[in-house]
């Protein structure tokens, strides 16, 4: 039964079609402005290329795509350490595309709490900055959501065991990448009222429900601590740190702790259908949010430029089933553009290649 009139139902006479084969096409007719290229050159902070990089060939198929793109800077998101990271950083270096690719490194975060963790952990970092590492990232979603300590007891994110990393991190003057819990709509019942059931349906590796993690708010509240308890340290909290449905509570903390810093990573969604709250967002805060993409699927990328610098209305989303809205374009001014899309990344990360930008 749906409403037809106000407290009124009616009972569909054809046969109901299921979430999955409900794909009504739109009649709109608007102006249309596909965006293949972005506008200025891009850092993407988010880079995930994996097996791009372990041969030359590889590496150079993905060069190919970044310059289709206007991708001109991918940070390699990997949390690649030891030999792994050494290994890439040198294929790097040692091909025609040394300025196009640069490593950010993991950071040991298993057996926290135990015997000489802290000495091994801190000296692995600096070996890999060493090797050529120009970051730490990303610290994946894991960290908060289920590494355990030597003890069994679950780390949390503002643990005082980790100092010893995070001054590290300050001391080295290393932007720290870090993926914070997922879609609040992750940890909440699986009913037809969830944003996100059909995801949650497709993934079982995305379901929080069970006691065993903890809650959204929980981590939200612990990285919120270690943020604005290590203000030396520049924090980059990817995804917009899983708050670019709720921008007013996200704006708090970039408000509160001045060091910290966001991507907009696989969130497109949740700014293409408040284009307006969107735009003032990324204007207000345009010092502070950087370009990352995640995924490496190149088709995606054109999407992001789309609602960045058009004034469209009312297209698709790349992902069905993230996303049963369509998006529009924010039009974001150029000054804006040029800081989300390499300013930014360039300003918090030193060691990238810093000449031949655009000014
Ligand atoms: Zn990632």
């Amino acid at each position: 039964m749906t409403e037809v009139r106000p407290n009124s139902c009616g009972r569909p006479e054809l046969p109901v079609p299921s979430i999955v084969d409900y794909r009504p096409v739109s009649t709109l007719v608007t102006a249309e402005h596909k965006v293949p290229r972005a506008k200025f050159p891009v850092v993407d902070y988010h880079g995930h290329p994996q097996q791009l990089l372990n041969t030359p060939e590889g590496l150079a198929s993905l060069i190919k795509s970044l310059d289709s793109l206007n991708v001109r800077l991918m940070m390699v998101a990997d949390a690649m350490t030891g030999d792994r990271l050494k290994r890439a950083a040198d294929a790097i270096n040692a091909s025609p595309y040394r300025d196009r690719v640069r490593v950010l490194a993991g950071l040991s975060l298993q057996g926290v709490g135990s015997p000489g963790w802290s000495e091994r952990a801190v000296a692995q970092l600096e070996a890999d900055v060493k090797a050529g590492a120009v970051g730490v990232g990303e610290i994946m979603k894991g960290f908060g959501l289920s590494i355990r300590k030597a003890d069994g007891s679950r780390l949390r994110i503002d643990d005082p065991a980790l100092e010893p990393l995070w001054e590290a991190c300050a001391r080295l003057n290393l932007p720290v990448f870090i993926h914070t819990a997922d879609p609040a709509e992750f940890f909440q019942p699986i009913d037809y009222k969830n944003e996100r059931w059909l995801e949650l349906s497709l993934f079982g590796d995305r379901r929080y429900q069970s006691e065993q993690y903890p809650r959204f708010e929980e981590l939200i509240a612990e990285r919120d601590h270690l943020f604005k308890s290590h203000p030396k340290i520049k924090f980059i909290t990817a995804h917009l740190g899983w708050q670019a449905n709720d921008l007013g509570t996200f704006s708090k903390l970039l408000d509160a702790a001045p060091n910290v810093y966001s991507e907009v990573g696989a969130v497109l969604y949740d700014l293409g259908r408040q284009p307006r709250a969107a735009h003032d967002f990324l204007v207000k805060y345009q010092d502070r949010i950087l370009f990352g993409k995640d995924s490496f699927q190149p088709e995606e990328y054109p999407y992001y430029w789309r609602v960045f610098e058009t004034r469209d209305e009312y297209f698709d989303y790349y992902r069905p089933y993230h996303a049963f809205w369509k998006l529009y374009g924010l039009d974001l001014p150029d000054v804006v553009l040029k800081k989300l899309y390499y300013q930014n990344a360039l300003k918090l990360t030193p060691a990238a290649p810093q000449s031949g930008w655009p000014r």
